[in-house]
């Protein structure tokens, strides 16, 4: 079906940089440059200093991203790792994975991590913590990292759906031992196709990741550190993310003014709750605008009659997939944000037009 309002317009996207695309693959190709080679590199160092951090390791997705951060942080057998239960399934499958033990805890308001369920939950197994700054929001990293200086764990950054976002200036990805980000097609840096950078200071892990991503391979010597893997994010991915890393802080710009829009549309709305948090402190780039509301399953129906595409992240509690062997768990935030949010079209090709039509639904929805 072809929407009036697209939930993200991924055509409109390219068209609107194609020149520049188009001269950056181009050049790729003409000179054979597809692994390793400078247009990785150029990449590499532009993200790192746009995160702030020493080293950024282009990766094949932000999976792998978290996977190898947690290896190279001597994340294994027997360890337990502290996430969020409402986050995207590859937070945990990653945790999983390099064999610890996932211990999901619930969210606040905000969608992210709840910081007083996280001392409860830290055992003498606690090696690390992995804070998901969802939908475009920093979580309250100075708790998180006064309490893990007290208790000694590692903190592995979910930053997925928060690249540029920011918390006390301080930049999503920047925080922790790694920060994990995922270039999938649709994350506000998003490639043509899979795509995941980790960020660091620590020169040990950019270096093991470096390693892991190529098989285990030190390049310079020929020798093989490490079993690793082929995760490499491709030369010609990262001359398309280096082109649009240039206009990135242009696009949260946008994001944020279509937030507003919809906060000034929607705010005196019963049973919708919008998000927005407040606190000077946040920074948010809104990956995702999600509200939430009691009659989610009849808007989001009324919405789709109306041409308007939203999306729905998650239906269920993750630990409801029974096969993923997660337990069962009591996390009541997380059990009825699934039952309540929505998100709406957001993305820097969404116009005011969008977003009007987008709200006029919305109250027709609530009046009638
Ligand atoms: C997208 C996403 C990931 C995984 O990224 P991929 O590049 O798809 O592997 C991890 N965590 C969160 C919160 C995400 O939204």
């Amino acid at each position: 079906m072809t929407y009036k309002v697209p939930f993200v317009d991924p055509s409109r996207h390219y068209l609107k940089l194609k020149s520049e695309i188009d001269a950056a693959i181009t050049d790729c190709l003409s000179k054979g440059d597809l692994i390793m080679r400078s247009q990785l590199r150029d990449f590499e160092k532009n993200f790192a200093s746009f995160v702030g951090t020493k080293y950024a390791v282009g990766l094949n997705s932000g999976y792998h991203a978290l996977a190898l951060s947690l290896q190279a942080a001597g994340v294994g057998a027997g360890d337990e790792v502290i996430t969020v239960a409402h986050t995207f399934v590859a937070s945990i499958s990653a945790i999983v994975h390099c064999g610890a033990i996932p211990v999901l805890i619930d969210v606040g308001k905000d969608y992210n991590m709840n910081m007083d369920m996280l001392e409860p939950a830290i055992t003498p197994r606690t090696k690390a913590v992995l804070p998901v700054h969802l939908n475009g929001r920093v979580c309250d990293m100075d708790r998180l990292i006064e309490i893990s200086k007290e208790h000694n764990f590692i903190v592995i950054e979910d930053a997925a759906q928060s690249v540029g976002g920011k918390y006390n200036g301080k930049i999503a990805g920047s925080f922790g031992l790694a920060g994990c980000f995922s270039h999938y097609p649709f994350k506000i840096l998003g490639g043509f196709g899979d795509g995941g950078t980790l960020t660091t200071d620590d020169p040990d892990i950019a270096r093991k990741a470096t390693l892991l991503r190529y098989n285990g391979e030190d390049r310079e010597t020929g020798e093989y550190h490490y079993h690793g893997y082929t995760c490499l994010l491709d030369n010609v991915q990262a001359a398309v993310l280096d082109v649009k890393l240039k206009h990135l802080p242009a696009w949260i710009n946008r994001r944020r003014e279509i937030a507003e829009l919809y906060r000034q549309g929607l705010s005196d709305m019963d049973d919708l709750f919008l998000p927005h948090f407040g606190a000077e402190k946040y920074f948010d780039i809104y990956q995702n605008y999600v509200i939430r509301t009691k009659k989610r399953d009849e808007l989001y129906k009324f919405l789709e009659e109306q041409g308007v595409e939203t999306l729905i992240h998650w239906r269920k509690p993750v630990w409801e997939h029974k096969r993923l062997k997660l337990g069962q768990h009591n996390l009541p935030e997380t059990e009825s944000i699934c039952k309540e949010v929505i998100s709406l079209p957001m993305s820097a090709e969404t116009t005011d037009e969008h977003v009007e039509y987008t709200v006029h639904c919305i109250g027709n929805f609530f009046k009638s």
